[in-house]
């Protein structure tokens, strides 16, 4: 078993209502807007809106740009943005301010940083990932590879260890599994990497807001993340990474642009990095993007990590426990791993045919996604999301499966986006 919370032997609704209402996170649902008659098990893919956007978006649009104009720049402090919202992130993710930058895509800054590795690696040209990583970063490595004439190696999750020889230059890992919720022990991993000498980078995507982390503590050397999952900063929201103090005055970043130069309004001839993180600002900041972000990061003010940690596991072992004792007979099976240490805040369930039962969930009001092949699955945000939604989500699940709903023909047809 799992060494998480005990929950009664027998399990009412009521008792989700009751422990809802003496949670004393409880209260922070009412930072984010959330849709009446929506389950809402899919903030690790777009996280809902937070209650302070729309003013911040108002003023930033109303006051800043329309009456401020071009001197918004400097009395709005526009420029500084990816600086300040960065060091917001950084206190989320145990990182001293000054190394992390919000900016452009997760994918984009990817291949800033593997491309920035390679050039810190000498000999070593060899990018480490394992065969279940994101597909994003997948292609990143392989691009990068390609354009940098170095080799991608993929490898099984269990086969790292072994593969972190003398030829590697960058590890580069997911830090929660997308599809699985599986965790990697990033202390243990970040150390067995140095031991080799290999540089790690590690993707915080499904990570970041919903789990603690600490790159610093673990001496990380690069990261990536993304803002639109668990720190609900709206669609395609500006991404962010994390170059560590010390590798700081050596990365050439490999996109040099006018705002990643030392001085960019001297409009000088060549190209010359700034000192320390803003190096890796190649163009212009997307001020009302990273605006946003940081109206979004207010619904973590005075949030503790590791209070919120404690919260996301004892939420999705509940949902376990309920799949366990409520959904038996139903061909479900589980892959998010059973031992709370080893999961991020999800839990994803296998069933034959998971994408209609999705369908069928969707329509009922919850809302949680399809991954191929064949999971249904459910991010449990540990900011909003309560018992007595789990309670709810579980009984439908059970209903629509005893009743055999899936198997309407209506719940077959494929979306662009699952
Ligand atoms: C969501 C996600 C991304 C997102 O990449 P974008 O370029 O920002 O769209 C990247 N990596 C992982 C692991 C993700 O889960």
């Amino acid at each position: 078993m799992t060494g998480g919370p005990a929950f009664p032997a027998t399990l009412e609704r009521d008792w989700c209502l009751q422990a809802d209402g003496e949670d004393p996170l409880g209260v922070l649902r009412e930072r984010v807007a959330l849709p009446d008659g929506v389950i809402y098990l899919d903030g690790n893919s777009l996280g809902p809106l937070p209650v302070g956007v729309p003013a911040r978006l108002d003023q930033v649009v109303h006051e800043q740009w329309q009456q401020g104009l071009i001197r918004s720049w400097n009395t709005a402090g526009w420029m500084g943005l990816p600086h300040r919202v960065g060091d917001r992130i950084a206190a989320l993710v145990g990182a001293a301010p000054g190394q992390i930058l919000v900016a452009d895509s997760t994918t984009v800054n990817l291949h800033k940083l593997l491309l920035g590795a390679l050039r810190l690696t000498g000999e070593r040209q060899v990018i480490l990932t394992e065969t279940e990583n994101f597909h994003t970063d997948r292609y990143a490595a392989a691009g990068i590879a390609e354009l940098a004439d170095a080799e991608l190696r993929t490898v099984a999750r269990e086969a790292l260890p072994q593969a972190l020889d003398g030829s590697v230059g960058v590890l580069l890992l997911t830090h929660v599994d997308f599809r699985t919720g599986e965790m990697h022990d990033m202390r243990a991993v970040t150390a067995r990497a140095h031991a080799a000498g290999v540089l790690v980078l590690w993707d915080l995507s499904h990570s970041i807001g919903a789990v603690p982390v600490d790159l610093d503590g673990c001496a990380v050397d690069l990261a990536v993340g993304c803002t639109y999952k668990y720190l609900n900063a709206g669609p395609g929201a500006p991404a962010f990474l994390y170059v560590a103090a010390r590798h700081q005055a050596n990365i050439d970043p490999p996109l040099h642009g006018w705002l990643g130069h030392r001085q960019p309004f001297a409009f000088e001839a060549e190209y010359a990095p700034a000192p320390g993180i803003g190096r890796l600002l190649a163009g212009s900041p997307p001020v009302i993007g990273i605006a946003v972000l940081d109206a979004a990061l207010d619904a973590f003010n005075g949030v503790d990590m590791t209070e919120l940690r404690n919260r996301s596991v004892e939420l999705t072992d509940f949902f376990l426990h309920l799949v366990e004792t409520r959904c038996g007979g139903q061909d479900l099976g589980v892959v998010t791993p059973r031992a709370a240490g080893a999961r991020g805040s999800q839990v994803c369930l296998t069933h034959p045919h998971a994408y209609a039962v999705v369908q069928a969930l969707i329509e009922r009001g919850v809302i949680g996604d399809f991954r191929e092949p064949n999971i249904c699955r459910f991010g449990i945000a540990p900011l909003y999301v309560s018992r007595t939604e789990i309670w709810d989500a579980v009984e439908h699940l059970r209903d629509i499966l005893e009743g055999g709903a899936h198997h309407h023909p209506r719940y077959a047809v494929r979306a662009a986006v699952t």
